[in-house]
């Protein structure tokens, strides 16, 4: 091959890096300028770029440049900076990237399935140039983080969700596929904007939507076997939970707005348990908000104090109540409550409002997933304060501004006694001469090791056990050093480390159940999910 194509292709591409003896065997020659550099000076000369810039969105489209010029230095600089580089490449930084995707949008990060691909979604899998694909992230756009409809110019999210499937999970990168599915917007600011990148259309919905779905499922299948994981993500929850629970028997699927967040809460929560006391089924939990988060994460936890207790889960979810925009969920209001609501409609007289629902069921856990901020009041905590030692009060809503209280108010109006954690991150709080460090429930702790955990194992379908699993690796991870401050996630500098114990978990969970392909089951699971990692170390060229 050309030496000129070498540094074209961001595969390839080491820049500077070349060492003279690649560049006379590669026709790389009088190409590049002399000096050689290493990749660590490399990621230090591009760190000190980025650092200068002051807006987020130039920091975002520095690293995409860089993923597109040389993808291995790309994901060096995520690996070794990922406190740093995670609120650029993710939440919040390319929820702006998404809504301005149609201006700063240079080349095609992923592929676009269409109304207009009706019938020929086979063919577009195969224009695409990697043949061994295994996570597929796919979006349909119409609830982009707490954004709302964004249509096409939800790409930014599949995209930026797989590279931490890469630097945080280890998957090759040639191995990852963002798709965006375009059935068109309902976001009119969108349909007028004359730099939007979609079909400019409103939304296809019922049959018509259906049937894209249906055509892109059966050609993955077809295209990529068994084996591939495909990932919903951002989907609005009137589809989010039908596509699931249609394509969890026949397909490898996961939600991550569902079913990771569901195992990243509860392992905070079990790990909370170790600051508070108790076990799961001696807690009352109360949630405001009912959706994709709200119910999945209640499912999980019902689960786990099924299995805990031996008690069926119809009995273990009486533990557990929802509040939504009408109020709390409670079984005269059955009729008219979406399907996904109806297990959590208990017994219980109207309540209209949180704060009188706090004060009617006692939780010992306060749940924040409504997508709305500053709701827990100074009078919600203080009363959940009131009865409980020390509450454990998660604010999930992202981004911060819709948090439904901030860690300092948690600290404060709890007067010090609350196990706090969030969504979006918060820094450290002094109260009283106390420093206390609030957890990030972060779902990017938990899906590329899930992810990784059925690679390994060749994982043909996803069990909720395997959920289990996911979450009892990551509460097993925090350390007494992280709870002496409160802690009850560890933190993300060992990402790498976490996800592998992850993979490891639900890769035995996959054996156990009979759902693994790859035989025999490696003797070591963790070994195997280590040694499996993609590294972004250069390789050398002979
Ligand atoms: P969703 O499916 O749209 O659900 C939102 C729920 O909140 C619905 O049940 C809705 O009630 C309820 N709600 C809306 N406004 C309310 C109000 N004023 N009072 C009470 N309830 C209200 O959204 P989602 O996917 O679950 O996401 C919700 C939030 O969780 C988002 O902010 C998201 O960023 C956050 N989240 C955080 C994490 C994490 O921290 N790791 C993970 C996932 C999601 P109705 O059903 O009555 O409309
Ligand atoms: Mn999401």
């Amino acid at each position: 091959a050309s030496g000129y194509s070498l540094l074209r292709d961001p595969q390839y591409n080491k820049g500077l890096a070349f060492t003279l003896k690649e560049r006379e065997t590669h026709y790389l020659r009088g190409l590049l300028p002399p000096a050689v550099i290493t990749q660590e000076l490399q990621e230090r000369k591009l760190m000190n770029n980025i650092r200068q810039y002051q807006v987020p969105l130039q920091k975002y489209m520095a690293m995409m440049e860089l993923q597109e010029r040389n993808e291995r230095l790309f994901y060096k600089l995520l690996v070794d900076n990922v406190e740093e580089l995670l609120p650029v490449v993710y939440t919040p930084t390319v929820g702006e990237a998404c809504q301005k995707y149609g201006s700063i949008f240079k080349r095609p990060q992923g592929l676009y399935i269409s109304l207009n691909e009706k019938g020929k979604i086979l063919e577009v899998l195969k224009n695409w140039p990697e043949r061994s694909i295994q996570v597929i992230v796919v979006t349909d756009g119409e609830r982009i983080l707490g954004l709302g409809d964004l249509g096409c110019q939800g790409m930014g999210i599949p995209v930026g969700k797989l590279s931490l499937y890469t630097a945080l999970g280890g998957i090759r990168p040639s191995a990852c596929l963002p798709v965006t599915i375009d059935v068109g917007t309902n976001n009119e600011e969108l349909l007028k904007d004359e730099f939007y990148i979609g079909l400019r259309q409103r939304r296809a919905t019922g049959q018509e939507y259906a049937d894209l779905l249906h055509e892109f499922m059966s050609a993955v299948k077809q295209n990529y076997g068994e084996k591939v994981l495909v990932q919903f993500e951002d989907f609005a929850n009137h589809n989010a939970f039908e596509l699931l629970s249609k394509y969890g028997t026949t397909h490898l699927v996961f939600n991550d707005d569902i079913q990771g967040t569901a195992s990243v809460v509860l392992a905070g929560v079990v790990a909370a348990l170790k600051l508070v006391g108790g076990t799961l089924a001696e807690h009352r939990f109360l949630f405001l908000g009912a959706g994709e988060a709200g119910t999945g994460i209640a499912e999980l936890i019902a689960l786990e104090i099924s299995k805990q207790t031996k008690t069926g889960v119809e009995e273990t979810r009486k533990k557990i109540w929802l509040v939504d925009s009408k109020g709390l969920i409670v079984s005269s209001r059955k009729d008219s409550l979406q399907h996904f609501k109806k297990p959590w409609a208990h017994e219980h007289e109207p309540v209209n409002t949180l704060l009188d629902a706090v004060k009617a069921i006692k939780p010992t856990v306060l749940i924040g997933s409504s997508g709305v901020g500053k709701t827990f009041t100074k009078e919600v905590v203080e009363a959940i304060a009131s009865f409980n030692e020390k509450p454990i009060i998660l604010a999930l809503s992202n981004p911060t501004s819709q948090s439904e209280c901030t860690a300092e108010e948690a600290y404060t109006w709890s007067k010090g006694r609350a196990i706090f954690a969030s969504g979006s991150p918060f820094d450290p709080v002094e109260y009283n001469g106390k420093v206390y460090v609030p957890g990030q429930a972060n779902n990017a702790y938990i899906f590329p090791g899930f992810g990784m955990g059925l690679v390994i194992s060749g994982a043909i379908r996803v069990h909720d056990d395997m959920l289990l699993a996911a979450s009892e690796a990551l509460a097993g991870q925090v350390t007494k050093e992280n709870f002496d401050k409160g802690l009850i996630y560890p933190p993300f500098s060992n990402i790498r480390k976490i996800s592998a114990h992850i993979a490891a978990n639900v890769a035995a969970k996959a054996y156990e159940l009979g759902l693994a392909t790859r035989l025999p089951r490696p003797e070591n699971l963790l070994k195997c999910a280590e040694s499996s990692m993609y590294t972004p170390a250069y390789r050398t060229y002979r």
